[in-house]
């Protein structure tokens, strides 16, 4: 668990608790077939959980897991899981869908035998403005040919953990993790951006990364706001030449990085603007 005061959905209903959802012989618990995703609940607000829910339904579709539950029901299911948190309540939103069986070489998920579970659990949303840093890391993103890597399955999250494993243990927060062709790609938990010059840049979605609904987000709400965001190939040069750097993502919506090894930035307005344009733009969905 990373948060607090869990509730779950598995079944058809509600449950309060951490409940158990996979079965020894489920096809997802000994061939690494479950996708997820992660949205937010904090202010009373759930921004892009339209998104969150259809990507999860997309991620199944990759993994050759049938996605059984519309958008339009999980957003319902969720919205009633929420209301028994408290209205100041901060929620990180977990839906899950895990294949059940297999073909008769068990590899291949049967089409429509698919578990669906959401986990909800507390957590607070990271004070503004804290930050990390960041250290290059030796593995990288896998390519389509080698892995699902445009889906949001737990299968590729082993390799980001051993990105941050290696990250930790020299003392950062978290990698920058290169593509297979040695470019920025993303963190090995968030989107990254930079800012030299006064523009805004983030690595071009190349299918080999997440580009995260929240960067995407983060890009729409910057632009409208009459920054130049471009979205190209970043070295990591690149990145030791910029003026900013921060993460996206839906956990925290937006980190400042303080540090890429033993380059240095300061929290740059770029940043706060961004993360004032966020809390404005959900909060007005209000
Ligand atoms: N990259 C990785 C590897 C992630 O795990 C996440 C978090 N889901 C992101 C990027 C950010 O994506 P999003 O903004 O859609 O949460």
């Amino acid at each position: 668990a990373v948060g607090t005061n869990i509730r779950t959905y598995f079944e058809g209903t509600w449950h309060d608790g951490d409940v158990p959802i996979m079965r020894a012989a489920d096809h997802a618990t000994w061939l690494g077939s479950s996708v997820f995703d992660g949205a937010r609940m904090f202010e009373g607000v759930t921004p892009d959980l339209d998104a969150h829910c259809a990507r999860v339904n997309r991620s199944a579709e990759a993994l050759m897991i049938t996605p059984t539950v519309s958008v339009e029901d999980m957003m319902a299911i969720i919205h009633e899981g929420l209301a028994a948190y408290g209205p100041g309540a901060a929620v990180y939103i977990r839906p899950m869908y895990w294949a059940l069986e297999g073909n008769e070489l068990g590899v291949l998920p049967l089409p429509g035998a698919t578990g669906f579970a959401v986990c909800l659990e507390e957590m607070p949303m990271p004070p503004a403005h804290k930050a990390t840093t960041l250290t290059r890391t030796r593995f990288c993103r896998p390519v389509m040919e080698s892995s699902v890597c445009n889906a949001k399955a737990g299968c590729l999250y082993p390799n980001n953990a051993r990105m941050l494993a290696e990250a930790q243990a020299k003392g950062f927060g978290n990698a920058l993790v290169a593509d297979a062709l040695g470019n920025v790609a993303e963190t090995a938990t968030a989107n990254v951006f930079m800012v030299k010059d006064g523009a805004v840049f983030t690595p071009i979605a190349n299918g080999t990364f997440l580009s995260g609904i929240t960067r995407a987000r983060h890009i729409a709400n910057l632009r409208a706001d009459g920054a130049d965001v471009i979205e190209t190939v970043l070295t990591f040069e690149d990145f030791e030449a910029a003026d900013e750097v921060f993460l996206t993502g839906n956990l925290s919506k937006i980190t400042p990085v303080t540090a890429f090894d033993d380059v240095t930035y300061q929290v740059g307005p770029v940043a706060r603007r961004a993360r004032d344009l966020y809390w404005d733009w959900a909060l007005s969905a209000a």
